[in-house]
C-alpha cells in the first residue's frame, strides 16, 4: 500500500475530507451530549502512600452516547480542545464534581480532595479565578479541597505566573499532570506556586525492570521534595511499582493496582465498604 503513487495519494486526500467531515460531526454531536446532560463523571482513586488509604480522586470525564456507550475522554477531548468546546465541558466537569463532592462530604464521607483536569486553553481564560471561585462558593465544596491539574504546557504561557497566582488566591492547590513529558525542568517549576508533581505514567511503566530501572522516576520524586513538591504516581499496576515507589517516599499514587476510574456510586462503595 506504500507505493501506490498518485492512486495513493488521492485515497490520501479522500481519507482527510472524510476524517473531516468526522469532525465535524463530532463536534455537532459534542454540543448536544453536553445539553442532553450525557456527560458523565468518573473518580479515579488517590492513595497515600506511606498510610495505605483513599486521600482522593481525580475525576475524569466520559461521555455516556446513547447508542455507541461509554465514550472515552481521547476520543472528544482533542475535537471539544481544538473548538473551543473543552470551556464548556471542562467547566461542567468542575461543576460536577465540586457538586459531587460536597454531596460526600455531607454524607459524612472521609475528607477527599478532589481534582479536576484543567486544559491550557480553560487556563488561558483570564476570568478562570473568578469561574473557581464562583463554583466553590456556588456548590459549596471547599476550594482547600480542589486540586486543579496543569500541563507542563499551560505554564509556558507568557503570564502563567499570574493566571497561577489567580489561581491559587481561590485556595485550591495545583498540580502538573504527565510530568516528565514536556520540556520543564523542575528548577524551572520552582518558580511557580505548585503543590503536587503527578508523574507520568510512562516513567512508572520503567520501574523497575524498565531501561532506565526507575531511575527518572526517582529523580523526580528527589528533587521535587527537595523543592517542596508533594509527588504522586500516576499509572501504578504492579506491587513492585508500588513498593519500589514506597522506598523512595512518593507520597501518593493512582493506578489499575488500586482501582481504576469509578462511576460515583462504586467509587463510595470503596471508600465505605460498610454502608
Ligand atoms: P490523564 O489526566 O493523564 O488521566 C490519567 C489516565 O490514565 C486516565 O485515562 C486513567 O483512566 C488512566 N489510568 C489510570 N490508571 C491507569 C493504569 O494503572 N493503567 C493504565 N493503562 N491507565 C491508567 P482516561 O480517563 O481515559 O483519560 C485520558 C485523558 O483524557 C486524561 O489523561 C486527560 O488528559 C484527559 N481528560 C480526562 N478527563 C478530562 C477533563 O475533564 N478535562 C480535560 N481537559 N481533560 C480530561
Ligand atoms: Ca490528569
Ligand atoms: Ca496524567
Ligand atoms: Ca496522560
Amino acid at each position: 500500500a506504500k507505493q501506490e503513487g498518485r492512486g495513493g495519494f488521492r485515497y490520501f486526500s479522500q481519507g482527510m475530507t472524510q476524517a473531516a467531515r468526522e469532525r465535524i460531526r463530532l463536534e455537532a454531536r459534542l454540543h448536544r451530549a453536553i445539553e442532553q446532560n450525557e456527560l458523565r463523571v468518573y473518580y479515579q482513586p488517590v492513595v497515600d502512600i506511606a498510610g495505605g488509604g483513599i486521600v482522593g480522586a481525580e475525576a475524569l470525564v466520559r461521555w455516556q452516547h446513547p447508542e455507541e456507550g461509554l465514550i472515552p475522554p481521547a476520543r472528544f477531548i482533542p475535537v471539544a480542545e481544538s473548538t473551543g468546546l473543552i470551556d464548556a465541558i471542562g467547566e461542567w466537569v468542575l461543576r460536577e464534581t465540586c457538586r459531587q463532592g460536597r454531596q460526600w462530604m455531607d454524607a459524612g464521607l472521609p475528607a477527599l480532595t478532589l481534582a479536576v483536569n484543567m486544559s491550557p486553553r480553560q487556563f488561558r481564560h483570564r476570568d478562570i479565578g473568578a469561574t473557581v471561585a464562583e463554583v466553590t462558593a456556588q456548590t459549596g465544596f471547599p476550594a482547600t479541597r480542589l486540586e486543579l491539574e496543569l500541563t507542563e504546557s499551560a505554564l509556558m504561557e507568557p503570564d502563567a505566573a499570574e493566571l497561577l497566582q489567580r489561581l491559587r488566591a481561590t485556595g485550591v492547590r495545583l498540580a502538573i499532570d504527565d510530568f516528565g513529558t514536556g520540556y520543564s525542568s523542575l528548577a524551572y517549576l520552582q518558580r511557580f506556586p505548585l503543590d503536587v508533581l503527578k508523574i507520568d505514567k510512562g516513567f512508572v511503566d520503567a520501574i523497575p525492570h524498565g531501561a532506565d530501572r526507575g531511575a527518572i522516576a526517582t529523580s523526580i520524586v528527589g528533587m521535587g521534595h527537595s523543592l517542596g513538591f508533594k509527588v504522586l504516581a500516576e499509572g501504578v499496576e504492579k506491587p513492585e511499582q508500588l513498593a519500589f515507589l514506597h522506598s523512595l517516599g512518593c507520597d501518593m499514587y493512582q493506578g489499575y493496582l488500586k482501582s481504576p476510574p469509578l462511576p460515583p456510586a462504586e467509587f463510595e462503595r470503596l471508600l465505605s465498604p460498610d454502608r
